[in-house]
């Protein structure tokens, strides 16, 4: 068996040798005092990602993927009297609108078409006319499109009309800006599987700790209480059973991500990566799907050329190696999508940039 190909989808990501070891930690009990040690290692180390107080700022873990994370997010934060404004412009905007409608939110849903940025003037008018709203979800990077959603307006139109924000920062944690000194922000939701490198199993909410005292009681879903984590979290246990092997390795994938000079410096690493990419799809005749300046360093969504399939795309890049992202929705047939994110070094970016051009079907120079 060859070499496994190096994935470019937006997570779960190439390990690093360091955090691949890190899984074969020893086994251990989720109610021993080893794992209480680890556990408030990483949500003291995620704090740090970010510089946060942690005596206002706190991080609760669970053990699920980034959908948890949101779901116990939302589904926790926003109490039984709230109301929810949930801003979608693509398919995870579309995600925590149906999250608040399975748990009996009373919720509006602000909808663009997926691709396009945040309407401001329409949220203005839907915070005055439908209002009040007590909280206010969105997406951080759409991944449907690559586009960064821009939070500073969102915040400052949010804090204007009184609503709290809940954030899927789920694909831009660790590697994109994040204004959490902004009041109106409570809550973010991520993962350990993307910007940081470690494997899928673990995910979490930073909240600040008024939100996290003020959670809905009675809770709507039982796993998915964030209160019930928080509370016997900060008291050093667990409300169930926790993937430990998975803790490991974010344990040692954020050592790296500090070591190796924290968030700014992922976000330029990915920014160096998505330039090749970006070049060697334009020499390829490839154009991006969003305007100039718009996407995230995470991911870029690209028009896929009308002669070409994506299943063609796909399999020639994997036969090179490297694994891709289709379009999602009604961009599934018009559009492909490729991550920097994870273990890739210069060699391995070099490589892709050959193997773009000849699937695309220009030769190398
Ligand atoms: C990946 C992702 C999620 C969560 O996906 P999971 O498959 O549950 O890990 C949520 N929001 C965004 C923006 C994402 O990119």
């Amino acid at each position: 068996m060859g070499a496994a190909p190096l994935l470019l989808n937006p997570g779960p990501v190439t390990l690093s040798a360091r955090v691949r070891a890190a899984l074969a930690g020893p086994d251990l009990c989720h109610r021993e005092p080893e794992f209480a040690t680890l556990q408030a290692g990483i949500r003291h180390g995620l704090l740090e990602v970010y510089e946060l107080d942690p005596g206002q700022w706190s991080a609760v873990l669970l053990t699920g993927s980034g959908t948890a994370a949101v779901e116990a997010m939302v589904s926790s934060l926003v109490p039984q009297d709230g109301r929810l404004l949930v801003l979608d412009n693509g398919v995870y905007g579309d995600r925590m609108a149906r999250m608040a409608a399975a748990h009996g939110i009373e919720h509006r849903v602000l909808r663009q078409p997926w691709g396009e940025a945040i309407d401001l003037a329409a949220l203005e008018r839907t915070l005055a006319t439908e209002g009040p709203f007590s909280h206010l979800a969105l997406v951080h990077h759409e991944t449907t499109t690559g586009r960064l959603n821009d939070l500073a307006p969102v915040l400052a139109r949010a804090a204007a009309a009184g609503a709290r924000v809940l954030l899927d920062a789920v694909s831009s944690f660790g590697a994109e800006e994040l204004d959490f000194a902004e009041g109106a922000l409570v809550a973010c939701a991520a993962t350990a599987n993307k910007c940081l490198h470690g494997v899928p199993g673990v995910s979490f909410v930073l909240a600040r700790r008024p939100a996290l005292a003020a959670a809905c009681s009675p809770a709507r879903s039982l796993y998915l209480d964030l209160s019930a984590y928080w509370g016997q979290q900060e008291a050093a246990g667990t409300p169930f059973t926790q993937s430990v092997q998975a803790f490991y390795a974010l344990r040692e994938a954020l050592a790296e991500h500090r070591e190796a000079g924290g968030w700014r410096a992922r976000r330029q690493c990915y920014r160096v990566r998505m330039q090749r990419v970006n070049e060697a799809l334009r020499e390829a005749g490839v154009q991006p799907l969003l305007e100039p300046g718009a996407s995230s360093c995470v991911l870029n969504a690209f028009r896929l050329p009308a002669a070409l399939g994506y299943e063609t795309l796909h399999d020639r890049l994997k036969q090179a190696g490297f694994v891709i992202y289709a379009g999602q929705g009604a961009l599934a047939r018009s559009a492909f999508r490729i991550s920097t994110m994870g273990e890739l070094s210069e060699a391995d970016i070099e490589r892709l940039q050959r193997a773009l051009r000849t699937a695309l079907g220009h030769s190398p120079h």
